[in-house]
C-alpha cells in the first residue's frame, strides 16, 4: 500500500507504471489479464491464472519502477505520486515534465486528459487539470502570492514531424533555434488562466480541435503528441514551466513497413521521436553535458525541459492488462525500464 510519504521523496525523474482494467471490448473476446502488480513498485506479466489452450507460451517476467499502479488505481492517486511532487518545481523556477507513453488504447489520454469516453468528457480529473488546480493552490501561499507571477497555458500537437497550436484552429507553427540554442515555437498561443476553469476550458477547446474531422478520436492521437504546458511568468519572464505529454502510441513505431507511404513515414518520425526522448532523459538522469535533444521535433520543442540544474521529469508508462496485447505491453515496460 503508498502512503503519501512515499510522494516525497527526491527524484529527478520518476518513472511508473499503471494497468488498466480489462475493458468491455477485450471482455467480449475474452481476452485475459496477464498482468499482476503484487506490491506498489513491481509489474509482473505471466501467464493468465485461467486454464487456456495458449497458442504460445509465456515466460513470467518482472520489472520494478518507482510505483507501479493498479486497475483500481484512480487519477489522484497516479497524480499524487508522479505529477503532484513536480508543482513545486515551477514555482522554484524549475521545469517539469511528465509524460504518458504506450500503446494506443492503454490510458494515456484517461490518464493526462481525462475521461473522454462515451458521453462523458470529464477532463476535470485529468492530470493536466489536476495540475492546474495545485498551480493555483500554491499561488495563494503567502512566500508565492507575494512574487505577483501570472499564469500561461498552451497547447499544441505534433504530427509527422510538425506542430499545430490546438488554441488557433490547428494552426501550423514554425520552430525557430536562434545563436543561444534557444527553441522557440514561433506565434504559439499563450493564454493567461486565472482559475482552474479557465484551463478546463481550454483543455475541451483544445481536445475538440485535436479530434476535428477525424472519424475516432483515437484514429489520429495515436498518431500524434500532444504537450499541454503551464508557464508560470514573472514581470513577462518565464519562472517556471510545467509540460504535460500525452504521446503517440508507441505502436505506431512498428508502421515502418506498412504498404502506405504516409503511415510508414508517421511511423518512422514515432519511432525517431521515442527514441530521442528516451536518450534525452537518460542524459538529463546522468547529467551528461551532452543532450541529442535535436533528433526530433517533440525532443526539440522540450530542449530546456532536459536541461539545467532544476529540470524534473516523470514518465507513467500505460498498460493493457489483456494477453493479447503482451507485446506491446512488454515493449511498453522494456522501453520504461530503460528510461532511467
Ligand atoms: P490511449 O490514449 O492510450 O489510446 P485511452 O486513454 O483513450 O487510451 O483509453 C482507452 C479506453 O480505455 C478509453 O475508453 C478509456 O476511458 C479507458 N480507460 C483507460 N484507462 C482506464 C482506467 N484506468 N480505468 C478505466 N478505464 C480506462
Ligand atoms: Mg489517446
Amino acid at each position: 500500500p503508498l502512503t503519501s510519504n512515499d510522494a516525497i521523496e527526491e527524484h529527478r525523474i520518476c518513472v511508473c507504471v499503471r494497468a488498466r482494467p480489462l475493458n468491455k471490448k477485450e471482455l467480449s473476446v475474452k481476452d485475459l489479464d496477464v498482468i499482476t502488480i503484487p506490491s506498489k513498485d513491481v509489474v509482473m506479466v505471466h501467464e493468465p491464472k485461467q486454464k487456456v489452450d495458449l497458442t504460445r507460451y509465456l515466460e513470467n517476467q518482472t520489472f520494478r519502477f518507482d510505483y507501479a499502479f493498479d486497475k483500481n488505481s484512480t487519477n489522484e492517486m497516479v497524480y499524487r505520486f508522479t505529477a503532484q511532487p513536480l508543482v513545486e518545481t515551477i514555482f522554484e523556477r524549475g521545469m517539469a515534465t511528465c509524460f504518458a507513453y504506450g500503446q494506443t488504447g492503454s490510458g494515456k489520454t484517461h490518464t493526462m486528459g481525462g475521461d473522454f469516453s462515451g458521453k462523458n468528457q470529464d477532463c476535470s480529473k485529468g492530470i493536466y487539470a489536476l495540475s492546474a488546480r495545485d498551480v493555483f493552490l500554491m499561488l495563494k501561499k503567502p512566500s508565492y502570492k507575494k512574487m505577483d507571477l501570472q499564469v500561461f497555458a498552451t497547447f499544441f500537437e505534433i504530427y509527422s514531424g510538425k506542430v499545430f497550436d490546438l488554441l488557433n484552429r490547428k494552426a501550423k507553427l514554425r520552430v525557430l533555434e536562434d545563436g543561444k540554442q534557444q527553441v522557440q515555437v514561433v506565434g504559439l498561443q499563450e493564454r493567461e488562466v486565472k482559475c482552474t476553469e479557465d484551463v478546463l476550458k481550454l483543455i475541451e477547446m483544445g481536445n475538440s480541435c485535436r479530434t476535428s474531422g477525424q472519424t475516432s478520436a483515437n484514429a489520429h492521437s495515436s498518431r500524434s503528441h500532444a504537450v499541454f504546458q503551464i508557464i508560470l511568468r514573472r514581470r513577462g519572464k518565464m519562472h517556471g514551466k510545467f509540460s504535460l505529454i500525452d504521446l503517440a502510441g508507441n505502436e505506431r513505431g512498428a508502421d515502418t513497413s506498412s504498404a502506405d507511404r504516409q503511415t510508414r513515414l508517421e511511423g518512422a518520425e514515432i519511432n525517431k521521436s521515442l527514441l530521442a526522448l528516451k536518450e534525452c532523459i537518460r542524459a538529463l538522469g546522468r547529467n551528461k553535458p551532452h543532450t541529442p535533444f535535436r533528433a526530433s521535433k517533440l525532443t526539440q520543442v522540450l530542449r530546456d525541459s532536459f536541461i539545467g540544474e532544476n529540470s524534473r521529469t516523470c514518465m507513467i508508462a500505460t498498460i493493457s492488462p489483456g494477453m493479447a496485447s503482451c507485446e506491446n505491453t512488454l515493449n511498453t515496460l522494456r522501453y520504461a525500464n530503460r528510461v532511467k
